[in-house]
């Protein structure tokens, strides 16, 4: 069929479908569209699409080349398997080839694998980390990282937080999981061994101490501690670096804000965890169009950072050990996990810390550890005052 508009002449193919199927033949037509331009619910033409194409650059020694920003693997948790699948693909249809999850993001891998089944795996950088101490376990959560993503191979592998000096003595350790973690890559299971951590000193130690292709740590206009030292390390010693908590784990709903301040460091790929294909949208096009941070951006920034810096935990874990056991920063982190798990997983993470919470002797020995300054004690009781009204709500 042809339609003549002013000087446009529009070829229109209809395949011939009966219209006694359930769905009326425009709106199956659409679906096509939709599924062909690899973004559903995407009204753009390939030509728009090319134009706005997505940028990728070198990730560090690793040579792959990825898009300059990632998908999150967090929220998907939160919604039903078909929506994560569409969620995944729309994602990758931007132009998006980079994807992170876990082990410990209840079905996040299950969803993604299903996400990008029947993708050319070549096409897509995969990451993933195990928690694991001991190679015994970290090769259980890798071989169910595979099995749940499925996949040959793990492109990044990270293992999960080295928070603290015991959790980096016991991964280094003989039979600890970084033997694991080289050893899957002599394996061909994974291709590049990372880690992820909170701790800025030990994130400088293992930068600088070789056995590593790439980084996560958290980084944003308020959380910006890796400014100074450890992205340009990363930058110098060519390890690629990812940027854990891109929108304070939900709690910065300016995207513009924070990638405009994001996109100053050309060597960090961010990784925000969505839920909505709209708001990936959003990101991908600020990202394409890579805007320049102005100096109102910059102001706003300074109130922003005076506003949130005395409630604004890093989670760096100075503050620790408590006498009374209590995990001060995943209580005060209640807030930010709260918007990107399920209830349920939510409860059944954070319900013991809050119980121990309760416990605070007001000893003061935190806070004069905190390099933040924060009032830990008066945090504590403000988060467990919320959590007793979510739990009584939910
Ligand atoms: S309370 Fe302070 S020391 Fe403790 S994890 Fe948060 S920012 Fe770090
Ligand atoms: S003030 Fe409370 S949280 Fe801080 S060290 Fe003392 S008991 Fe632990």
């Amino acid at each position: 069929m042809c339609l003549h508009y002013g000087q446009t002449l529009i070829i229109l193919y209809l395949p011939k479908v009966p219209e006694t199927e359930d769905r009326p033949l425009w709106r199956r037509m659409r679906f096509f569209k939709c599924r062909a331009l690899g973004e559903y619910g995407m009204r753009r033409s390939p030509s728009e699409l090319r134009e706005k194409s997505m940028q990728k650059i070198r990730f560090g020694k690793t040579e792959l080349m990825v898009s300059k920003v990632a998908l999150g693997g967090i929220p998907i948790m939160r919604i039903s398997k078909t929506d994560a699948a569409e969620l995944v693909r729309g994602t990758i249809g931007m132009g998006i080839n980079f994807i992170d999850t876990a082990h410990v993001y209840s079905d996040s891998e299950e969803k993604i694998g299903e996400g990008i089944k029947g993708m050319r795996r070549d096409d897509l950088v995969i990451a993933s980390k195990s928690p694991a101490d001991d190679k015994k376990t970290f090769n259980e959560h890798l071989d169910l990282s595979l099995k749940r993503l499925g996949v040959d191979y793990i492109d990044i592998y990270q293992l999960h937080n080295i928070g603290s000096e015991q959790r980096r003595d016991a991964v280094f350790a003989p039979g600890g999981a970084y033997e694991g973690l080289t050893e899957a890559v002599k394996a061909g299971k994974v291709r590049f061994p990372a880690f992820s951590s909170h701790s800025l000193p030990i994130s400088l130690e293992l930068v600088k101490c070789g056995r590593f292709d790439a980084v996560q740590f958290p980084f944003n206009y308020i959380d910006n501690a890796a400014e100074a030292e450890l992205i340009p390390l990363a930058k110098k010693l060519d390890i690629g670096f990812i940027a854990m908590k891109p929108l304070g784990g939900g709690l910065l709903d300016n995207a513009g804000l924070s990638f405009r301040y994001l996109l100053q460091f050309n060597s960090i790929i961010p990784d925000p965890g969505v839920e909505k294909i709209g708001e990936i949208r959003e990101i991908a096009d600020i990202v394409t169009k890579n805007p320049a941070l102005t100096e109102n951006d910059k102001r706003e920034i300074e109130k922003l950072r005076a506003e949130f810096g005395p409630s604004w935990c890093h989670r760096c874990d100075y503050c620790q050990p408590c006498p009374q056991g209590i995990a001060i920063s995943s209580v005060l982190g209640a807030r930010s996990m709260m918007r990107r798990f399920s209830p349920e997983r939510f409860r059944s993470m954070i319900g013991p810390a809050m119980e121990k919470a309760k416990t605070c002797r007001t000893c003061g020995v935190c806070v004069s550890r905190c390099p933040y300054h924060l009032e830990i004690p008066r945090l504590l009781k403000e988060n467990l005052s919320n959590w007793d009204g979510q739990t009584k709500a939910g």
